[in-house]
């Protein structure tokens, strides 16, 4: 049967049909109104903070973070240990555009889909967590990222009480505002991280450069008889794959 909407949900619906664009600089002064609201901000990932935990441990049932407490963890909310709790990732980024800075928490089923693998995966991978590396290069390879980020503003968003906040969608900003202008190659080849980043889809869509095979091929670096091979030019951010280049 066909549901009729409600006054309320017809309000909603007609109120936010896409999220507003704002700069970091409205961000920052955006009032009360916009508590539980969503709004939508081109940034480029500035920094990722290695220096927290990348993943939480969260609850099986709930899906809220959970602690350990006298070597068991324990969801309060559900007052109950969870054996093996599930692992959510957690990536705290300092992004900015030409007005500002703001701290975001980037969402664990948007880093999954870009990434193709979960919190596990990542753990589990010698590559990007054992003896040596500290912080799994995947997720610092969010740095120098473009994204158009979808925050949901908090109550303490607005009351300023809290300035780190929450993204729940990342888009590729030539996927969404068709602009294809190419990343500054000086941001790719400043960046520390030798993965090579690899087109694994043909681009879908026919605003897509031509340039999307292997001709993007880009030798960036040939001292010391190291190269490595980077396709980054008008990448779509969604759909690239990183795979590691093995270190000699
Ligand atoms: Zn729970």
């Amino acid at each position: 049967m066909l549901e009729i909407p409600n006054s309320d949900k017809l309000e909603e619906v007609v109120a936010e049909p896409i999220s507003p664009m704002l700069s970091i600089a409205d961000i920052k002064q955006l009032s009360h109104e916009y508590a539980k609201r969503k709004i939508r901000c081109q940034i480029t990932v500035k920094k990722v903070d290695v220096n927290t935990n990348w993943y939480d441990n969260v609850c099986t049932t709930c899906g809220d973070e959970v602690q350990l407490q006298e070597g068991r963890f324990r969801c309060e909310k559900c007052v109950r240990n969870i054996p093996f709790p599930d692992k959510r990732f957690r990536l705290a980024t300092i992004c900015n555009d030409e007005t500002g800075v703001l701290a975001i928490l980037l969402p664990d089923d948007e880093i999954q889909r870009i990434l193709g693998k979960n919190a596990f995966d990542i753990e589990y991978d010698e590559n990007e967590v054992s003896a040596e590396i500290t912080f799994p290069p995947s997720l610092k390879s969010f740095e120098k990222k473009q994204f158009v980020v979808t925050l949901l503003i908090t109550d303490q968003n607005v009351k300023k009480t809290c300035s780190v906040y929450n993204a729940i969608e990342l888009n590729d900003p030539v996927e969404v505002l068709g602009n294809h202008s190419p990343l500054k190659k000086q941001d790719i080849t400043s960046d520390p991280i030798s993965e090579t980043m690899v087109v694994d889809r043909t681009p879908d869509t026919s605003s897509s450069p031509p340039t999307g095979k292997s001709t993007t091929k880009v030798r960036s670096r040939t001292t010391d008889g190291e190269a490595s091979d980077s396709m980054y030019e008008n990448v779509p951010l969604a759909k690239f794959k990183i795979v590691k280049t093995e270190k000699k």
